[in-house]
């Protein structure tokens, strides 16, 4: 086993390192000889594979895109997966060329949402052995949570309203309808009632899914299984839930990051793309079929 130095690395002194003060390095366990299999590793126990279509915001033949399970810090964290039981080194060439232009589609789904100044786009792989991309989009003027630890911020950061998440679930799902495939997600209800009623039941509740995923399973024992493979934090650590905006109450406030989107000036000018959201920019009308 290698001996760490005791120094910290530059990157703790990063303003984009969300810790500060002492900080100790952890040792390095010695390596294994023959690593465990991966979550879904065989594909009859594979969780992504069973997991019910309404687990997802959006799906085609090939591709599905699901959200978390509830708000999380960043203003939308999406996960695509092939429909397939495929990992990234096995896709055929079809798929290969489709995961590109998904990627951009989705990338661009999600910029296009209020206050997203970039969308991050990682692919770890050690937690489950189902192909799946993470798309994290970064609050626009958030300075310090561009770079590498914008998953560990969307863990830090309390969660974006309830209304504005599934909000932009929706404006996604519709985005990449937009181009074939089925949009699942639905926008907030507008529930009329008055000001004394409210509370008194969910707000919006039984407009899409019902019932918990199964899916949501898979990463609920994510979750629980506590610390997953540091390489594939997001894989394991459980922010990989579907969604399911039936079945979660409503959060309460607005975090700091959209109180600063809405008084963005570039709001005006994102707000009008989302406006002509049924005029994607995308002329790629071959591949509507599969992707
Ligand atoms: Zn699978």
């Amino acid at each position: 086993m290698a001996d760490l130095s005791d120094a910290l690395p530059e990157f703790t002194k990063w303003p984009t390192f969300p810790f500060e003060g002492d900080l100790r390095l952890r040792q390095l366990d010695p390596p294994v000889e023959t690593e465990p299999p991966r979550l879904g590793e065989d594909p009859a126990t594979c969780l992504a594979c069973a997991a019910p279509e309404d687990a997802y915001i959006w799906v085609s033949d090939r591709w599905r895109v699901r959200a978390l399970e509830r708000p999380t810090g960043l203003p939308m964290v999406l996960i695509l997966e092939s429909r397939s039981h495929l990992d990234l080194g096995d896709l055929p060439n079809l798929f290969a060329a489709e995961l590109g232009v998904m990627t951009v589609r989705l990338e661009r789904a999600m910029r296009s949402l209020d206050g997203v100044a970039r969308v991050h786009v990682n692919r770890w792989g050690d937690g489950s052995a189902h192909l799946h991309l993470w798309f994290l989009a970064r609050p626009y003027g958030r300075l310090q949570l561009r770079g590498t630890f914008l998953s560990l911020w969307d863990d830090i950061l309390p969660p974006i309203p309830e209304e504005q998440w599934r909000e932009n679930c929706a404006l996604v799902a519709a985005w990449l309808a937009e181009f074939g495939g089925r949009p699942l997600a639905e926008p907030p209800r507008i529930d009329w009632k008055a000001p004394s009623t409210l509370g008194a039941e969910e707000i919006g509740s039984g407009q899409t899914s019902s019932g918990q995923p199964s899916g949501a399973t898979v990463d609920q024992q994510q979750r629980d299984s506590g610390q997953g493979t540091p390489a594939d934090a997001r894989g394991t650590e459980g922010t990989s839930t579907p969604v399911d905006v039936a079945d979660n109450p409503p959060a309460n406030g607005r975090t700091s990051a959209t109180d600063d989107a809405d008084t963005d000036p570039t709001i005006i000018q994102k707000s009008a793309s989302r406006s002509a959201f049924g005029v994607p920019l995308d002329d790629d009308e071959g591949w509507e079929e599969g992707v």
